[in-house]
């Protein structure tokens, strides 16, 4: 009788455990640990790290404890973690009577609001010792997934010798031999995958490498660098004054090599000599953008004269491809009201300006874009000077490496939803910026 009446104790105690199965349930439920021998009660309150995560904590002066670990919506979520949480403190139970102690705290690191890491940092303090040993998971709180390091390299990476090949030096000299084992305590913030080692699991003692993500981003899986696409850090390549027939394909055979759409700002007097170079443009899924028919300063035109300007290249276009520009950019950036109220669609400026006309060097105008760029930026360049389009590959390549992704200026203005106005004008442009 007495071990039924046990039994079925267990069993409603392991049903309890289970925390946050159902999340509306989870606040204020009080959980208690797998093992009934003594009562611990975790209560369970609202994170301020994340919505999608509560908190289950338990603070006890006689077991001398202090526990806090995180508690999703996904009960196997909650189990690995538990069993994290369980393992410390059974090994509590043992020594706590030798006036053992225990801290268990954590923090949410988060590369999206949905890809999340918590960081355990497991304290234990007996009379003769402290030690501290880092703990980490990872979460896809979106599929209740358990991210592994293995889930965001692509399936052919070694994935072992790449992060053995950059441990400092200092630690290769001793040829350390890395498992997956000891390569299962990371954390993924915005910049770095962080993986953290065991106290003394190397000759020279290490407990940390970081990894910049921009330094494996062509290793990483589908899967995690369609999470950093969610990251949006989007940037637009311009180019003005063009087309010219030498340079302007060759700038296009690069594009399509590296799958980049550009926008392209072209005059009318240079569209209507380089008719094929426009269709195969637009083909290709460039953006059209007028710059005038003969690059004269808007702002010094009556209104005739700005007309024509504006006008004549959207006449031009529509006998080539049958539609008008979808953006306008004034020659000089040179606008005022009445350039505005003749301007039927956005006007495009320009946040990075290298001066790619002043110094023909692909090398000056590449390091100036790749050193300021920032997410949503749109870079200006000619297309009619073969150092700006050799530029642009550079710029391209470093850019890609860091995580950017080249959108033309219509997917760029129309990130988020955001419906642009006729005349509005776009330029993102920081500060004081010369242009
Ligand atoms: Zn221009």
């Amino acid at each position: 009788m007495k071990k039924i009446f046990i039994l079925i104790l267990s069993l409603i105690v392991t049903t309890l455990t289970a925390c946050g199965e159902n999340t509306e349930a989870a606040f204020n439920q009080v959980p208690t640990t797998k093992d009934n021998s003594i009562e611990i009660n975790f209560t369970n309150t609202p994170s301020s790290d994340s919505e999608l995560i509560t908190v289950n904590s338990f603070h006890n002066e006689e077991y001398k404890m202090n526990i806090e670990y995180p508690c999703t919506s996904y009960s196997q979520l909650n189990e690995i973690t538990e069993d994290l949480v369980y393992g410390c403190i059974e090994q509590q139970k043992q020594t706590m009577n030798d006036g053992s102690e225990l801290s268990i705290s954590y923090e949410t690191v988060k590369f999206t609001d949905y890809l999340l890491g918590f960081k355990f940092n497991i304290h234990t303090k007996t009379s003769t010792e402290e030690t501290s040993v880092i703990k980490t998971l990872t979460f896809d709180l979106e599929n209740g997934k358990n991210i592994l390091l293995e889930d965001i390299f692509e399936d052919n990476i070694d994935y072992i010798e790449l992060i053995t090949k950059k441990l400092p030096l200092n630690i290769l000299a001793h040829n350390p031999i890395l498992t997956k084992s000891k390569l299962s305590n990371f954390i993924i913030d915005q910049s770095n995958l962080n993986i953290y080692f065991e106290a003394n699991q190397f000759e020279n003692s290490i407990e940390n490498v970081s990894i910049s993500l921009d330094s494996i981003y062509n290793k990483l899986s589908n899967f995690f660098k369609n999470n950093m696409e969610e990251q949006k850090k989007l940037i637009a390549l311009t180019f003005d004054d063009g087309p010219n027939p030498l340079t302007t394909p060759v700038l296009l055979d690069g594009l399509a090599q590296r799958d980049v759409k550009a926008t392209f700002f072209m005059l009318g007097m240079c569209i209507e000599k380089n008719i094929d170079i426009v269709k195969r443009m637009y083909n290709e899924g460039h953006g059209i953008g007028n710059h005038s028919y003969g690059h004269k300063k808007l702002t010094s035109l009556d209104e005739m004269g700005i007309k024509e300007q504006y006008n004549r290249p959207n006449e031009i276009l529509n006998s080539i491809i049958n539609t008008d520009s979808t953006l306008f950019r004034p020659p000089y950036g040179s606008v005022n009201d009445c350039v505005k109220s003749i301007v039927d669609v956005p006007i495009i400026l320009w946040d990075i300006d290298p001066y790619d006309w002043k110094y023909k060097d692909a090398d000056v105008i590449s390091e100036h874009i790749i050193n300021k760029a920032e997410d949503g930026d749109i870079i200006l360049l000619h297309d009619i000077y073969s150092t700006s389009v050799e530029a642009a590959f550079k710029v391209i390549d470093a850019l890609k490496e860091k995580g950017f992704k080249f959108v033309t200026v219509d997917e760029l203005i129309r990130r988020n939803n955001v419906q642009p106005e006729a005349s509005q004008v776009f330029r993102f442009e920081r500060k004081n910026e010369n242009s």
